[in-house]
């Protein structure tokens, strides 16, 4: 639900995403607030009361289109309905997950000043930020969230591999990665990638993405500490030998 719904096609029909809704693995459907307002000049906002800059999206137009919606999905599915707002919780990999669970997730997407509390409080089921900034509107935020939770949708990637490795999602931060020509402006490609010694291969981009981590984000390594100690030889069984008593 958007003032701007020519913004979220623009992004979503594009590329991977874009083929995903092609091909039938996932479905994105825009829906103009300002086609329900019933407003004689068809407005959509309003000055604040109580004062201040700016104008506020007003209830009655996100109201309508949002049980416009709220009609076309049937009462079994699991739905979600989500308010981008840099008020929300941050959004990250765990909660795509999540999120990935439901059948229909239905963003309001504001613009401006935001959006009337009580349309809030009367539709949204959750807030998500996509972080720590504020950006003009709801509709680049919501596109990030719709991207992330449908690459983790069945048939959207190749496979479920695609990302599992990837960062985050492994837990840590991706290993370098090179492709042809074998030399670009004096910089080799690692021997080791040519190697074809795959056991070697895996070993050494595990050592890369820990130590990348261990660089740009060692709140991650913390967290998995397993993924570090993989890497110390292991510690060879004593065996019970001859001047070993018990
Ligand atoms: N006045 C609001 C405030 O201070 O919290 C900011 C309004 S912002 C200019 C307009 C709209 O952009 C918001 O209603 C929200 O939908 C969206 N938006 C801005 N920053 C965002 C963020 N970090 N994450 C998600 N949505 C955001």
């Amino acid at each position: 639900m958007t003032l701007f719904p020519e913004m979220v096609k623009g992004v979503l029909d594009q590329s991977i995403i874009g083929r995903a809704q092609r091909s039938g693995c996932i479905e994105v459907h825009t829906h103009n607030i300002r086609d329900f307002s019933t407003d004689k000049h068809r407005k959509t906002d309003d000055t604040p009361y109580g004062g201040g800059v700016g104008m506020v999206m007003t209830c009655q137009p996100i109201y309508d289109c949002y049980r416009s919606v709220r009609d076309t999905i049937p009462e079994e599915n699991r739905t979600l309905v989500i308010y981008m707002s840099p008020k929300g919780k941050i959004f990250d990999h765990g909660m795509a997950r999540s999120l990935a669970e439901y059948d229909n997730l239905i963003f309001l997407c504001g613009h401006y000043e935001g959006v009337d509390q009580r349309i809030l409080d009367e539709i949204v089921d959750t807030e998500i930020s996509i972080g720590d900034y504020v950006v003009t509107g709801g509709e680049i935020p919501a596109c990030i969230v719709i991207d992330a939770v449908s690459r983790l949708k069945d048939g959207v990637l190749a496979s479920s591999e695609c990302y599992e490795g990837e960062t985050i999602a492994s837990g840590i931060l991706e290993y370098p990665q090179y492709t042809k020509p074998r030399e670009f402006m004096g910089r080799e490609v690692p021997d080791i990638l040519l190697s074809g010694d795959h056991a070697r291969i895996d070993r050494w981009r595990l050592e890369q993405a820990v130590e990348i981590t261990r660089e740009r984000r060692p709140d991650l390594l913390a967290l998995h500490p397993e993924i570090e100690e993989s890497l110390r030889p292991k510690k060879k069984k004593r065996r019970k030998g001859k001047d070993e008593k018990g």
